[in-house]
């Protein structure tokens, strides 16, 4: 039987790109959004019409109980869910003192409490199996912290937080837990920034470009095959040496 992967967040960027792999890896894709309906049916209809397994679910990942249906329905259509990659993030950029008390909680609930709520959900049936991996997108903003970005910081240190312990508590299950922190990858959640501030950005990047979302989407694969059972609680940073 083929193997089922979650990717929350994938209609569009990282986790859109990061679909269209496991698809073609043989995968059953299940195509989380939350807003963007339009592309995520897109994505959709595109991968079935070249005969791959997908289906599309629409949940909020801060919402528990939208969270817990998807991870009924995905069980109840293909059987068994042994990957999930915790994609779903949102970013802003101001000052500590024009962020709002409901901008922090809007943040930390998609980006911490939403790897939270699928972990929790999608656990119990990894642990009954005894296997299943999980792959967190954290950033590199949650390893060494972004001025202007107190809120998406913290909630992305919390994801390396949440990483490292579950890895610990779900080793004995024989599930491994890790993360991935991109620096500055080309995708929407990028489109904010002007064409200098993206340009002084890059100048400051060692490889000197941006990065793609088919690296990190190969970086997902890579920890999600068998060619990774023996890593887990690690970070992996991919940032163009940004963050060495
Ligand atoms: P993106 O193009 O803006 O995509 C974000 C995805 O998250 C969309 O598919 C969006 O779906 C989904 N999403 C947002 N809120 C959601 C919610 N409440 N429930 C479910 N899905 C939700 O951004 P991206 O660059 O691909 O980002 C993917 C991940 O990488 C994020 O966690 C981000 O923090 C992280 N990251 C990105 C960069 C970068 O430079 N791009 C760097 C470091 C880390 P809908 O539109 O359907 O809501």
């Amino acid at each position: 039987m083929n193997k089922t992967v979650l990717i929350t967040g994938s209609s569009k960027g990282i986790g859109a790109a990061t679909a269209i792999l496991f698809a073609q890896k043989g995968y059953n894709v299940v195509i989380n959004y939350n807003d963007s309906y339009e592309s995520a049916s897109l994505l959709c209809r595109s991968l079935v019409s070249n005969g791959y397994s997908v289906m599309t679910h629409k949940a909020n990942v801060a919402n528990k109980l939208e969270v817990e249906l998807m991870v009924k329905e995905t069980l109840y259509k293909f059987g068994s869910l042994d990957i999930l990659v915790n994609n779903a993030g949102i970013s802003q950029q101001a000052v500590i003192t024009e962020t709002s008390e409901i901008d922090f909680d809007r943040i930390i609930d998609v980006n911490l409490k939403g790897v939270f709520n699928c972990c929790k959900s999608v656990i119990p049936s990894m642990v009954s199996r005894q296997s299943g991996k999980i792959i967190n997108i954290s950033s590199m903003w949650g390893q060494v912290g972004a001025s202007c970005e107190v809120a998406y910081s913290a909630s992305k240190a919390g994801v390396i937080g949440l990483t490292k312990a579950l890895a610990k508590e779900l080793a004995p299950s024989g599930i491994t837990v890790n993360a991935i922190a991109p620096g500055l990858i080309e995708t929407s959640m990028n489109s904010n920034l002007t064409i200098e501030e993206l340009s002084d950005f890059v100048n400051e990047i060692p490889l000197g470009r941006m990065g793609s979302a088919d690296e990190i989407a190969a970086a997902i694969e890579f920890l999600a095959s068998d060619k990774a059972d023996y890593i887990t609680g690690q970070v992996l940073g991919i940032n163009g040496g940004y963050v060495i």
